[in-house]
C-alpha cells in the first residue's frame, strides 16, 4: 500500500536527523520539498540521490493532483520542509487533508524529529504539562489582540518570531504581560545558539544589533500566582 511519510529534518545542526528518517528518504520514490535547494543540501550531506518535487504553501491544485496521482500509482512519498517538522507552521496540513479525502487508503506515517517549539520548551524550565502554541504573531492587524490574549492564558505559551520583529514582540510582551518570566531561544542547534532568560525588559537589554540575527522562539512562563492577602488567608 502507498505511504506518505511526514519526515522531520534538522532545524540547524545537520546531525539532528534520525537514522529512520535517512532510511525513509533513501527508499521513497519521491521527496516533496518546501525549497528544493535547502533539501538538496541535506540530501547531499547524507549522500541520498532522490527525485525532488517542489511542494510549498503556494502550491496549487495542479501539484496536489500530481502528488495524489503518484500515490494512486503505488508510489511512496516523503514530505519534508526546510527545517523541523512538516505541518508545524510549515506546509503539509492541506496536502494531508487532500490525501485523506481523495485516497483514504493511503498510509500516512510520521517520522518524528526536530521541532523548534518543543526544543525551546524542553529547556525552558517552565511547566509543560500544559502549554499553548501560538505560532507566529500577526505582523500588523490583530497583533495587539494576539499579545493581549496571552494575558488570559495562565499556563506556558510558545510562539515563533522572526529576527525582524523579535524586538517588537518583546516590547509587546513587556506592555501586555509585564513581569512574566520569558525564555528566548535563538538559533537552536546552530553556531550562535543563545538562550536568554528573564523578563521582557531584561531580555530587551541583552538583545543588541549583534545578536539579532537568526531565528527565535519565545516561551512565556506561566502567570505568577497572586499572593493571598491576609484577609483571604
Ligand atoms: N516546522 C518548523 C519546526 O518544526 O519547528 C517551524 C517552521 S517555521 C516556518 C520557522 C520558525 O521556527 C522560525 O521563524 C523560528 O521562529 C522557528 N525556528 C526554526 N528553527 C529554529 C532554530 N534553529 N532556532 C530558533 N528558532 C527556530
Amino acid at each position: 500500500m502507498q505511504t506518505l511519510f511526514i519526515v522531520a529534518t534538522p532545524i540547524g545542526n545537520l546531525a539532528d536527523i534520525s537514522p529512520r528518517a535517512i532510511t525513509v528518504l533513501s527508499n521513497v520514490d519521491l521527496i516533496l520539498a518546501e525549497d528544493t535547494r535547502v533539501t538538496r543540501t541535506l540530501l547531499e550531506h547524507y549522500n541520498i540521490k532522490k527525485e525532488l518535487l517542489s511542494y510549498h504553501q503556494h502550491s496549487g491544485r495542479g501539484v496536489i493532483g500530481k502528488i495524489i496521482n503518484f500515490l494512486e500509482n503505488g508510489k511512496n512519498i516523503a514530505l519534508v520542509s526546510d527545517a523541523g517538522t512538516p505541518g508545524i507552521n510549515d506546509p503539509g496540513n492541506f496536502l494531508i487533508q487532500e490525501v485523506i479525502n481523495n485516497l483514504p487508503e493511503t498510509k500516512i506515517v510520521p517520522i518524528p524529529g526536530a521541532n523548534a517549539a518543543i526544543s525551546a520548551l524542553s529547556i525552558s524550565g517552565f511547566p509543560t504539562d500544559k502549554f499553548t502554541f501560538l505560532g507566529f504573531p500577526p505582523h500588523k492587524k490583530g497583533r495587539q489582540t494576539f499579545f493581549r490574549n496571552i494575558e488570559d492564558i495562565t499556563h506556558t505559551v510558545v510562539l515563533y518570531e522572526s529576527k525582524h520583529r523579535i524586538i517588537k514582540a518583546l516590547e509587546n510582551l513587556r506592555q501586555l504581560a509585564d513581569g512574566r518570566p520569558l525564555v528566548v531561544c535563538r538559533e537552536i542547534t546552530k553556531q550562535f545558539e543563545t538562550t536568554y532568560r528573564g523578563t521582557a525588559e531584561e531580555i530587551l537589554m541583552k538583545l543588541t544589533a549583534n545578536n539579532l540575527l537568526g531565528e527565535f522562539v519565545v516561551v512565556v512562563g506561566p502567570k505568577p500566582k497572586k499572593q493571598k492577602t491576609e484577609d483571604e488567608e
